[in-house]
């Protein structure tokens, strides 16, 4: 109330000396047409509403832009489907016909295969990792680039943490059992699967279901506890394996249209970061308050949580290794990036598995 009060003045100060008169706004509002404009943006998100933290991201985005700029930068949130499909959302940004969109980069690896370190590579970054080189270790800065390329500016837009493996409708002893399985996986965890031997499939959300049921895959790996729930896959398959290998700290993002970007005052710059990191916090933080109490739902609903045996993880980190070393192989741009990747993450887990993995290791023995 003071600093109206005060703000007030000042604009009657400043039309008083005759100058800017036209620019002072009602009594007691703060001069407000040059620095903050009225900005209407849309959204458009590669998630559905159901998943609720992920999506929920980009609520709590438009949201606290709107509210640090007291309504006057307001940004409608569109779920995938309602304005184009989810793994549109990068070319729609592109051309502008949205300013911003909420996405996994991961789903554009077909566009640039080095797509994928700004999301989630198997047996890459956990979450914390992944926050750590995108925003502090000159990740965002050296996928920039790539995102250039596409007429985008891109900040951090969240974290699920280490995924599950799983349901399984048999149980997964050895990579033998692997052989022929037919498992819903996509991305490049998908890709390592098929080197281990089993069938890929791809599908939708919604058709996941009913698939497992009919035993049409054997098969499939979603989230983690509090989202795999809802879609019911316990009913159909009692076997969660864990960890989901190929997702240890999917990294979501805002990509921002270059030309909207350029076009916002510094202080709406300023905000939209600040919003991004608020929102990437809060998706991780959703999780670790959500899915403690959805695993233990699972468990008491007579759920077997089983992890993957060695020699799977060995042969799947084997095969994820080879398949990294021929991509980098064939584009320098790929190869910058899994560098400079590369070299964070051995630096990091040295670090890591130091104070971090000892104490965790401890505790989880003794609780
Ligand atoms: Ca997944």
């Amino acid at each position: 109330m003071e600093r109206r009060k005060f703000i007030g003045k000042a604009a009657l100060a400043v039309g008083a000396a005759g100058l800017a008169v036209g620019c002072t706004s009602p009594a007691g509002k703060a001069p407000g047409a040059v620095t903050s404009p009225r900005v209407k943006w849309r959204l458009a998100s590669s998630f559905p509403r159901s998943l609720d933290t992920i999506y929920g991201a980009a609520e709590i985005f438009a949201n606290r832009v709107k509210a640090m700029t007291d309504g006057r930068f307001d940004i409608r949130v569109f779920p995938a489907g309602e304005l184009f499909g989810g793994l549109e959302v990068m070319d729609e940004i592109e051309s502008g016909a949205v300013e911003v969109g909420h996405s996994a980069s991961y789903y554009f690896k077909g566009k640039n295969p080095a797509f994928v370190f700004n999301c989630a590579v198997p047996f890459g970054l956990d979450a914390r990792q992944q926050m750590a080189w995108v925003s502090s270790a000159g990740g965002r800065e050296v996928m920039a680039g790539l995102f250039a390329d596409h007429n985008i500016v891109h900040f951090p837009g969240g974290n699920t943490g280490v995924q599950m493996g799983g349901w399984f409708r048999r149980e997964i002893k050895s990579l033998t059992d692997l052989q022929g399985l037919k498992m819903r996986i996509p991305g490049l965890g998908g890709e390592v699967m098929t080197r281990l031997g089993a069938t890929v499939q791809v599908l939708p959300g919604g058709e996941i279901y009913p698939a497992l049921e009919r035993g049409a895959i054997d098969a499939t790996e979603w989230v983690g506890p509090y989202d795999d729930e809802k879609l019911g896959f316990h009913r159909v398959a009692k076997n969660y394996y864990y960890p989901g290998w190929w997702e240890p700290g999917p990294g979501l993002s805002f990509y921002i249209n270059k030309g909207a970007w350029e076009k916002l005052p510094p202080s709406y710059q300023a905000v939209v970061s600040a919003a991004s990191e608020e929102a990437a916090k809060w998706m991780l933080t959703e999780y670790d308050a959500k899915n403690p109490p959805a695993l233990k739902r699972l468990l008491a609903g007579g759920v077997t949580l089983r992890p993957f045996s060695d020699d799977v993880m060995i042969k799947a980190k084997e095969e994820t290794h080879i398949l990294l070393e021929e991509q980098a192989a064939a584009d320098p741009t790929y190869k910058k990036i899994y560098d400079h990747w590369s070299k964070f993450r051995a630096e990091s887990a040295a670090w890591l598995s130091t104070a971090e993995l000892t104490y965790s290791n401890f505790v989880a023995k003794n609780s």
